[in-house]
Order: structure tokens, then C-alpha cells, then sequence
């Protein structure tokens, strides 16, 4: 039996089609899950008897449970369980501008970058669809507000989980359903340049981030193992088809660790490295974890990187600081509670 929070409107048209019935039904159950908001198949009364009754018989509505809630600043944090007991987490970010969540979309993470908290604990699956879709929705009701912007920058690899991510994003961005705008949603990822072509075939506008944090290929193949699949030359050369063929600006992200690859040598090689791309820079403070020969750059250094990019015509920005009281780094909750 499948979830119905996993199924794209597309495929809910065909199976309607499937078993006698028309087409525009999945919009009116679309409606009633994602607009209404029903916990059951009997609220929704537009739809007969016994398609209700088959529909009973092919799909589930099992939610994923929220075990902990932790309250920071601005911030959020969330741990769920899966029907497996798995465990994964989410993050909700307070902006002006809305509500951003931060999804996971795996358990674990098998790209081993040295410095994440995620890929200590090694990855056990992919998640489902619907795992990814209840993740907004649990927090919606449980906080009574709603999430304007989607980031895919959970635990795990997004492009190591093509397909569902993809599906989930049809699912949330649907304006028969949730309606995010596809702008609103940001799928960031080590850089698996196959994904990344089949991404732009999809041609979705849904925004892209590359996880960076090196300017150099000796250094990104320390810290990024993936690194030596896909080298610096190639995925930016995939990355300025990207450019050309949506006409969309990319985003770089890069954790400024201290005396790692936050010198002055590593901004002007980033600066060179993607000199003329429609692209910015987001520095991130590193949230420190328990990979201790890891430390956050100070704030002099974060501000020295910063200004060279500038000088370089670079577009940058330093990301404000989310989390570190609620253990937001990415994976740190999970980590911890299944220590603890
Ligand atoms: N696997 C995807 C998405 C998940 S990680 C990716 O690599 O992009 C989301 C972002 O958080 C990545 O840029 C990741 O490198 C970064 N990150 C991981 N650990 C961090 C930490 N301790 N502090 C700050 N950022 C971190």
C-alpha cells in the first residue's frame, strides 16, 4: 500500500483514471489533504462511497511521529521517527521575509564530508516521498503557521535520492496542494554532476545551492571525498551549462573553517574559480560539532574573506548565524539522541 502523502497529482490523476472513476478527483483530494487538511478518508465528502472504499484498500495515511521539539531563537528544531524507527530531523528558520524549513532527505548520509555531522552516522535509506512531505506538514499543524520556503538541506543527499526529491517537489510546489513557489524552494547538493544535468533537463525553477567550502582541488577532495568523482573543473563546467540553459543565478555555499580554507589564498582562488558566473557566495560560520579539529573562523577572518571576494566583483553574503543553541547543525540532534 502506498502513502497518500507520497503520491504526485499526476499520478493520482492516472489512478482515478485506473479504476473507473475521472481525472479531476485528485484535485478535490489533492484539496482535502494539502488545502483542507483532513486526517481521514471520510472527511472528504465530495468523493463517493465506494471510490472511498477503494481508496481505503490501496493507500495509507500513517503519519511519521515528532519525538522531540527543541526552541531556540528564531529557530526550531525538530526529530521524527519513521514507520522503521528511523530517525530524522528538521529545522525551522523564522525570517522577515516567512517561515524556511529545512528538510532531511535521507537517514544518514553516505557522501562522508569530514566536517558534517550527517554522514558520522552512515546511510541507511533514502526517504520516502511521503516522509518528506509529512516532515511540512507535521510542523505546519503542530506550530499553526505555514512554510513559505523549502530548503533541501537536511540530513542527507539530496541527488543521491533523485527520484523522491523530485516527486516531493512536485507535491509541495502543486498549486492544487501546498503551493510552494518554485522559487521558495532550494535543493542544495556535494556537487553529483550526472544529477546535476538530469536537474537541468527537468527545468524545473526551483533553486539550486552547491555545497563548495573549498577553493582548490587538493583541499575539496580532503574535506569532500565526492571531490574525486567529480572535480572542481568539471562541475563548475556543468554548472555554467546550468546558468545557460535556465538563466538562473547558482549558489555557492562555503563553511569558512579556521585555518582549514578560510586564507587569504583560498578567497582569491574562489574569486578566479567562478569569476563571471551568475553565481553568489554564501559564507556560513561553521556550527561546530563533534568533529573537533574543526573550529569556526573568527569573525576578523570571516570579514577578511568576505571583503576579497568583494574586491573581486564577487556577489557574497555571510549567513547569519541559525541554530548553534539548538543543535541545528545539520544531523547534530540526531547524532546526539542516538548517543544519548
Ligand atoms: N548533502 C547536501 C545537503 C545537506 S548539508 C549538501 O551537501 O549540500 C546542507 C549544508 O550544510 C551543506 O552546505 C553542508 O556542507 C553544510 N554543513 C554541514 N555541516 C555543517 C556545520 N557543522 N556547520 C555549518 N554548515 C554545515
Amino acid at each position: 500500500m502506498k502513502n497518500i502523502y507520497g503520491i504526485t497529482l499526476t499520478d493520482l490523476e492516472d489512478y482515478f483514471l485506473k479504476i473507473g472513476d475521472k481525472k479531476f478527483k485528485a484535485i478535490q483530494v489533492f484539496e482535502w489533504l494539502y488545502k483542507k487538511r483532513v486526517k481521514s478518508l471520510e472527511e472528504m465528502s465530495n468523493i463517493k462511497k465506494e471510490t472511498l472504499e477503494r481508496m481505503k484498500q490501496d493507500f495509507t495515511f500513517s503519519r511519521i511521529k515528532m519525538i522531540a521539539q527543541k526552541q531556540g531563537k528564531n529557530v526550531t528544531k525538530f526529530l521524527f521517527e519513521l514507520g522503521d524507527h528511523e530517525k530524522v530531523e528538521a529545522v525551522l528558520m523564522n525570517h522577515d521575509y516567512g517561515n524556511s524549513l529545512c528538510v532531511s532527505s535521507q537517514v544518514g548520509c553516505n557522501m562522508g564530508c569530514t566536517f558534517c555531522e550527517s554522514g558520522r552516522l552512515k546511510k541507511i535509506r533514502n526517504l520516502e516521498v511521503h516522509e518528506m512531505v509529512l516532515q511540512i506538514l507535521s510542523i505546519e499543524e503542530t506550530l499553526h503557521l505555514r512554510v513559505s520556503h523549502v530548503v533541501l538541506m537536511g540530513i542527507g543527499e539530496p541527488f543521491d535520492n533523485y527520484d523522491h526529491i523530485i516527486s516531493f517537489i512536485d507535491i509541495i510546489n502543486s498549486g492544487k496542494g501546498m503551493d510552494i513557489g518554485a522559487r521558495h524552494i532550494t535543493v542544495s547538493t556535494c556537487g553529483i554532476i550526472p544529477k546535476i544535468k538530469d536537474f537541468i533537463d527537468n527545468g524545473r525553477q526551483v533553486n539550486l545551492a552547491i555545497s563548495l567550502h573549498a577553493s582548490n582541488d587538493t583541499l575539496r577532495s580532503q574535506l569532500m571525498p565526492i571531490n574525486k568523482a567529480y572535480p572542481l573543473k568539471e562541475l563548475i563546467a556543468v554548472l555554467k551549462q546550468y546558468i545557460q540553459k535556465t538563466n538562473r543565478r547558482v549558489t555557492f555555499e562555503y563553511i569558512l573553517l579556521e585555518k582549514v580554507n578560510d586564507f587569504e589564498q583560498n578567497a582569491l582562488e574562489l574569486a578566479h574559480l567562478i569569476h563571471g558566473m551568475n553565481a553568489y557566495v554564501n559564507l556560513i560560520p561553521y556550527n561546530e560539532t563533534s568533529h573537533i579539529e574543526y573550529k569556526k573562523s573568527n569573525q576578523k577572518r570571516i570579514l577578511k574573506f568576505y571583503d576579497i571576494l568583494k574586491k573581486n566583483h564577487i556577489q557574497v553574503t555571510i549567513r547569519r548565524e541559525f541554530g548553534s543553541e539548538v543543535m541545528a547543525a545539520c544531523g547534530q540532534l540526531r547524532a546526539n539522541y542516538e548517543r544519548s
